[in-house]
């Protein structure tokens, strides 16, 4: 799970260009795939067959600098990554943290989209869903959900609980809303019999050095 690819001071949720390509170079050489979230899904729900070094690469929040760095970079080494969207600042700034970052246009994302990358829901406002009403809740998982299918006619399968904030009752309302699956921030690998609306991420951190990021990538954690 990947934020930001920006230069700029490091950040837990910015990784430098550099590091960034360096990372994927690594993946790339050491014959890693990139699959997508519907494949993830085919191993937990229908124990599907993945190719034999599969990674799923997801960026949260739709920072437009994941068109600008990061689109450019994955499509280099032929990867392709998820992307969860809120869809009240699309074109916009972000206007949950302080309202400075730019957050990708639907033009934008259109083009990705071409190139194979997926897109899934971040809410509408990017809330913390502990401290909103049940209706409140069901809005920004469904609201989002339809505006994103209106826009890219097609069916929004994932969603991403922003700041991997969730209970029991959110995840259901998660199920019940149509998705057919949800990514928190639970650490580690994903195994056949994980709940598909818990899916786990890793978080490389923008400071993580290539030590810490092989351990993550073959321990699922970054410390020994
Ligand atoms: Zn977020």
């Amino acid at each position: 799970m990947y934020h930001k690819v920006s230069p700029g001071k490091k950040e837990k949720y910015r990784i430098s260009p550099e590091r960034f390509i360096s990372q994927m170079e690594y993946l790339s050489k050491r014959g890693y795939q990139t699959i997508s979230s519907d494949e993830l899904l085919g191993v937990v729900r229908k124990r599907r067959i993945l190719p034999e070094k599969p990674v799923l690469l997801t960026f949260d929040d739709g920072y437009r600098d994941n068109f600008t760095y990061a689109y450019p970079i994955l499509k280099r080494y032929n990867f392709r990554a998820t992307i969860f969207l809120v869809t009240q600042y699309i074109g916009k700034k972000d206007g949950w943290g302080k309202g400075k970052e730019e957050i990708l246009s639907w033009e934008e994302i259109g083009k990705m989209r071409k190139e194979g990358f997926s897109f899934g829901s971040h809410t509408h406002t990017h809330p913390n869903l502990l401290k909103l009403s049940r209706d409140k809740v069901l809005s920004e998982i469904r609201d989002s959900k339809r505006i994103l299918e209106e826009r890219l006619g097609e069916p929004i399968k994932f969603f991403a609980y922003p700041y991997g904030k969730f209970n029991s009752q959110i995840r259901d309302m998660v199920k019940e809303a149509g998705y057919l699956g949800a990514f928190s921030t639970l650490p580690g690998k994903n195994g056949i019999d994980e709940d598909p609306f818990l899916l786990r991420r890793i978080l490389i951190r923008g400071y993580d050095t290539k030590f810490h990021f092989i351990l993550n990538l073959k321990l699922g954690r970054s410390r020994l």
